[in-house]
């Protein structure tokens, strides 16, 4: 089995040629970014990408700890440091290489990680001052590798023989499938909607992360020999039964797509979506959507989004970019509770999105049509903390207030398709409807299938879904060969992993 380069054997700078204080010195340099008043008029990226020279500028901050805390801190534990050293010295395609030996999406983790509580949050220049800008450039140096020669071939392998079915092409599937083909095992990937990408194209809008990308992915995926087949949802255009019949081993990677609900009077009438359909249905074209969800959004003026957690931020910033001219986003803990990016509020603020903190929605209200006027809010008061440590909101006694809407969107948790307790029954699976599976291994109840990412842990991070990719694939490799699907080989299940896995709570 080809392992994967151990990051601590790489080229290391000699201490001595690292001048501490010097680079102590350094000012942190971060690339720009287009004008809020101008970017809620497109869909385009908000920040560009480093200049070449500025990033070396950039990596030379690095102080190259020799315990390089932010590799620990990173889910899939990109080697940084040994990455800027290359960067430094002007070896761009080399410090890609470093990102893509623990990364299959380093161009995107570089852009959607949540780099302050992950890899920067642990970064030691980032005591006294801004950290290393370790996730732009990790986006800079892969991009660069891509319009510069692109990304070196894999060595190829023997093929195995063995047949894997990745169901979903999300995150996590990306990372077993890639993995797996290799190590020179066959892999099919079945993908429900019209094209490849999960979440990563349906979930995630143009202006954190270009479309191009993802397609740009899925080239290099079918380069390794991955077949892709999209368009066909197991259970209703291919039986399961079918997709297991076919293959040695299967890995569910089918992503947690379903919106929680409010619970309260009104939810049903029009002018109320999920976050997943309004992010589809607002970023993506009529032909790469499902046909029930290719009807125009319109311009709703008055937008308001319950939830706060970055899917809520995708949502109120792409209804600034529809037009909309009054945003309200609802969430009921402060500011200081919310789990997204720190960043993602930062731009919303920025684009003139307004925050009703401790504030909790009680009732739709609607109109004479019974389509949707505003919302009706209860103030909501810190009181004990909660299992997930956090402080428990409590409702405040005769203190609601509405909110005039017309439209409204609910980001506030998700769950896997309730539809796969039919598809697969005997498969066990939580009260959320989340697939079970051991936490080191990925192994569900059922032999030979696996199961990993959000489906598993709730709707979590690109990259904690790519740590469990990383995790099944090994596990699926070791039971391919003969050697089960538990082992020595399997790297126990880390820290940085069981705190997401208990961030993942349903309501923030
Ligand atoms: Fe940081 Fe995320 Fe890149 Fe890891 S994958 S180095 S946490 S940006």
């Amino acid at each position: 089995m080809a392992d994967d380069p151990a990051p601590t054997e790489r080229e290391r700078p000699d201490p001595k040629q690292i001048d501490r204080k010097a680079r102590f010195q350094i000012p942190a340099n971060r690339p720009p970014k287009q004008d809020p008043v101008e970017r809620v008029k497109n869909w385009e990226e908000v920040s560009f990408l480093f200049d070449p020279e500025v990033a070396k500028v950039e990596a030379n901050r690095c102080i190259q700890c020799p315990a390089a805390p932010c590799t620990k801190a990173c889910p899939v534990h990109n080697d940084i440091p040994g990455a800027l050293w290359l960067l430094e010295r002007n070896d761009f395609g080399g410090a890609a290489d470093v990102f893509r030996e623990t990364s299959e999406l380093p161009e995107m983790c570089g852009r959607l990680c949540p780099q302050e509580r992950l890899c920067e949050g642990h970064c030691v220049v980032g005591k006294n001052a801004l950290p290393v800008a370790i996730g732009k450039l990790e986006t800079f140096v892969t991009e660069w590798q891509r319009e510069h020669g692109g990304i070196p071939a894999s060595p190829l392998v023997p093929k195995t023989g063995r047949r894997v079915a990745v169901v979903g092409t999300g995150p996590a599937g990306i990372a077993v499938a890639e993995r797996l083909a290799k190590r020179g095992h066959s892999i099919v990937m079945y993908e429900a909607w019209p094209e490849p990408g999960g979440v990563l194209r349906y979930g995630i809008p143009d202006f954190k992360q270009n479309k191009p990308a993802v397609d740009r992915k899925f080239d290099d995926l079918r380069a390794l020999g991955i077949e892709v087949v999209t368009g066909v949802r197991v259970g209703t255009q291919i039986s399961w039964q079918t997709v297991r019949a076919g293959v040695d081993a299967v890995f569910l990677g089918i992503g947690a797509s379903e919106g929680a609900r409010l619970a309260i009077p009104g939810e049903d009438a029009p002018g109320v979506i999920s976050a997943t359909e309004f992010l589809v249905r607002a970023n993506l074209p009529p032909e790469h959507l499902p046909e029930p969800l290719r009807a125009p959004l319109g311009s709703p003026q008055r937008v308001v989004v319950v939830g706060g957690g970055d899917t809520s931020m995708d949502c109120v910033r792409s209804a600034r970019r529809l037009g909309a001219a009054e945003v309200t986003l609802i969430y009921r803990r402060t500011d200081a509770e919310m789990q997204g990016r720190v960043e993602e509020r930062k731009h919303a603020t920025e684009e003139g999105v307004q925050f009703e903190f401790l504030a909790a929605p009680v009732e739709v209200l609607l109109d004479d049509a019974g389509r949707v006027r505003g919302l009706r809010c209860q103030r909501m008061a810190l009181g004990e903390p909660d299992d997930t440590g956090r402080r428990r909101p409590q409702p405040v006694p005769g203190s609601e207030f509405d909110i005039a809407a017309d439209l409204l969107v609910t980001a506030i948790g998700y769950n896997v398709e309730p539809e796969w307790g039919k598809i697969l029954p005997e498969l066990v699976r939580d009260r959320w409807d989340r697939f079970v599976a051991d936490p080191d291994t990925l192994q569900t109840n059922l032999p030979a299938v696996f199961a990993g990412g959000d489906a598993v842990n709730g709707a979590d991070l690109v990259v904690t879904a790519l740590a469990d990719g990383h995790r099944a694939a090994e596990a699926i490799d070791r039971y391919l060969r003969g050697l089960g699907p538990s082992g020595s080989a399997s790297a126990p299940l880390d820290d940085t992993r069981r705190r997401f896995i208990g961030d993942s709570s349903l309501l923030g």
